[in-house]
């Protein structure tokens, strides 16, 4: 399963940087899912409740946010946001237009709680 191995990519990051930071746990993690990926998000989510088990990602909320595809033409250099890679420029009408956005899948942002650090009494 795709979302599967994603998700325990992810988590290889995610615990590496709860090391580095000495965090005590995952609050939250944003991934950047375009369209073009191939990625369900319902499926991402699945799998992240179920690999995250016994983890400290377990019960962390998974951000996904979606990023629509974004064509160029490189002959008007007209940018739009379309449904299709293979669409024809809205503007001139031009074949193969550069996809701009929409392939990505990569880990926007970790949300990590932090060792509490001892409050030292002023008395
Ligand atoms: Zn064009």
């Amino acid at each position: 399963m795709h979302e599967a191995s994603i998700v325990e990519e992810m988590l290889e990051i995610a615990d590496r940087e709860v090391i580095l930071q000495g965090a005590q746990r995952i609050n939250r993690i944003s991934l950047q899912i375009g369209v073009l990926s191939g990625v369900v998000p319902e499926a991402l989510q699945f799998a992240f409740g179920s690999l995250s088990m016994g983890t400290l990602a377990e019960g962390a909320v998974l951000d996904i946010v979606r990023v629509p595809l974004t064509l160029r033409c490189d002959r008007c250099e007209g940018q739009w946001v379309g449904e299709h890679p293979g669409d024809l420029c809205p503007v001139c009408g031009a074949e193969l237009p550069s996809i701009v956005a929409g392939q990505e899948l990569k880990l926007l942002e970790l949300d990590l709680e932090l060792m509490e650090t001892p409050h030292e009494c002023d008395t």
